[in-house]
């Protein structure tokens, strides 16, 4: 097989080294993305997020899938690159904001829904801080959908702090709206943390990387040390990837806010998320 496959650090490792036939993976994946939209071969998983100290649902982000009517599901690690090279990215963009709008406003509608569920938060590009019309369309979803703009979160990652004064005018766009910015994958980037203030982000999230391997001396420190310098400057953190209970007490005890990973749920569609999480008033 020629299928790219997704390690923990969320590098793509292919099993094969055949070049020609990942080439040719590459170039199926880039023109299937361009009828994949109309074809309504996407969805959106849902992944919750509890509080730190109740551990109940405050938070949940969407996360594309890709059904492919032939290669099944591709994970977003596939494509998502793939469609960022392209004006593809805006549009699938865009219709990530809409459906996860949608959908959050159904949830919204459940009794004692709204006072659970805090937040919806979806992952943005940094090419779709080029998007001119992307504000516009942030503000019609949340009207047709009455979102308010203090339950919606974008996680941007570090990728987009290095690009234009154009990223920053629309962070600042997006900011100003009332819309919360997490900074995902915290931690994984070069940039420089003074740098960082210079942007609009009030949430840092901080990457499964240093969660995952925080029973080891050297990266709990390191956790320990990202933490301080997050709520010292006054961000609220979200901690990804907890599979385990210890890494859960590491995570509460460091004051994260909000905790996310597989030892609470893995993402899962919009109706098992609902059943599972919203019906029964946990
Ligand atoms: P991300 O935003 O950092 O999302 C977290 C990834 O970690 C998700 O992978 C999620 O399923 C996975 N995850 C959650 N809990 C755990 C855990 O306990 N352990 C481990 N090992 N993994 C966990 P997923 O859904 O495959 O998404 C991968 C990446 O694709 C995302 O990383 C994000 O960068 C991108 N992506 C997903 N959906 C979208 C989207 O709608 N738009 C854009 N632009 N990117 C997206
Ligand atoms: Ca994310
Ligand atoms: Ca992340
Ligand atoms: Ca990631």
């Amino acid at each position: 097989t020629y299928r790219a496959k997704t390690s923990g650090r969320n590098q793509v490792q292919y099993y094969s080294h055949d070049f020609h036939q990942q080439m040719q993976y590459r170039h199926r994946i880039e023109s299937d993305l361009k009828t994949a939209l109309v074809e309504q071969q996407f969805s959106l998983y849902y992944q919750p997020q509890v509080d730190a100290k109740t551990y109940r649902l405050v938070g949940i982000e969407a996360l594309i899938r890709w059904h492919h009517p032939e290669l099944g599901m591709i994970p977003p690690d596939e494509f998502i690159p793939i469609a960022e090279e392209s004006d593809v990215i805006n549009r699938l963009g865009r219709w990530v904001l809409t459906t996860a709008c949608q959908q959050f406003s159904q949830w919204l509608q459940l009794p004692h829904a709204s006072e659970l569920i805090f937040s919806i938060a979806a992952n943005l590009s940094a090419r779709q801080l080029k998007d001119a019309g992307l504000v516009q369309h942030l503000t019609e979803c949340m009207q047709r959908y009455q979102v308010p703009a203090e339950r919606l979160e974008l996680e941007l990652t570090e990728s987009c702090l290095e690009s234009s004064l154009d990223a920053l005018d629309m962070l600042q766009q997006l900011s100003e709206i009332g819309v919360n910015l997490a900074l995902d994958d915290f931690g994984t980037g070069y940039s420089s943390l003074s740098y960082l203030k210079k942007f609009p982000f009030n949430i840092l999230k901080i990457d499964k990387l240093f969660v995952q391997h925080s029973e080891e001396h050297e990266q709990a420190n390191l956790l320990h040390a990202i933490c301080s310098f997050a709520h010292s400057l006054g961000y609220e953190t979200v901690a990804e990837g907890i599979e385990t209970e210890a890494q859960r007490d590491m995570c509460s005890a460091l004051g994260i806010k909000r905790l996310q990973g597989y030892y609470f749920a893995r993402p899962m569609p919009a109706d098992e998320l609902q059943a599972q999480w919203l019906t029964h008033g946990r």
